[in-house]
């Protein structure tokens, strides 16, 4: 999996995003969502796969009520590195806002319980397929979830909270803090004396 894509669209000259050249370590799979207020608010959920984070970006954000079907747009792949990313895209810049890590845990395909090798195999399949069952073990985001391709060749997926004992209706998007350094979108904003607010 390629990161040109990641790579055209960005100058590393002026964000402080990375470029990408760390390597995947972990005997485990990792997922992180990141809170991105760029020209709209959206989340970005990432899933390490292949030595990459496979991204959907989802505007209104993942819940954890089976009743909710999320939007998730598949976008470009993004380096590992991008796990830890937290901080402020400059004014000018290819997704120019505040992001912080919103949450982060490791994750497996629902079918899996293999080691990492194994397990990617899986999820590859059914990358491709265009249907995955994941758990996610995040300090937010708990328990199955689906990701769901809805026309084949097409970039809009659903992202689906399963059945099970971590679903609840209340909304888990209040709880609105990095699960790195604690800040808020708005509290990164106000360091940087942005006033603008396209945030709830
Ligand atoms: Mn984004």
């Amino acid at each position: 999996m390629s990161l040109s894509n990641y790579r055209k669209k960005r100058n590393f000259k002026e964000t402080t995003e990375p470029a990408g050249k760390g390597k995947t370590a972990g005997s485990n799979l990792i997922f992180v969502v990141q809170k991105h207020d760029a020209s709209h608010l959206h989340y970005d959920f990432r899933l390490e796969l292949a030595g990459v984070l496979k991204s959907w970006a989802v505007p209104k954000g993942p819940s954890m009520n089976p009743a909710d079907k999320r939007l998730a747009m598949m976008v470009e792949d993004h380096p590992f590195d991008y796990r830890d990313f937290e901080g402020t895209i400059p004014k000018g810049n290819y997704g120019a806002g505040e992001v912080i890590v919103w949450d982060s845990g490791v994750y497996l395909p629902a079918n899996g319980g293999g080691d990492k090798k194994e397990n990617e195999k899986l999820l590859r399949k059914a990358l491709k397929k265009g249907d995955l069952k994941l758990v996610l073990l995040g300090k937010k985001l708990k328990g199955e979830f689906a990701l769901v391709n809805m026309k084949k060749d097409d970039r809009s997926w659903l992202l689906i909270k399963k059945q099970d004992e971590y679903a609840v209706e209340k909304d888990i998007l209040t709880k609105n803090k990095s699960v790195i350094s604690g800040k808020t979108i708005e509290m990164l904003r106000k360091a940087n004396g942005r006033k603008k607010s396209n945030t709830k």
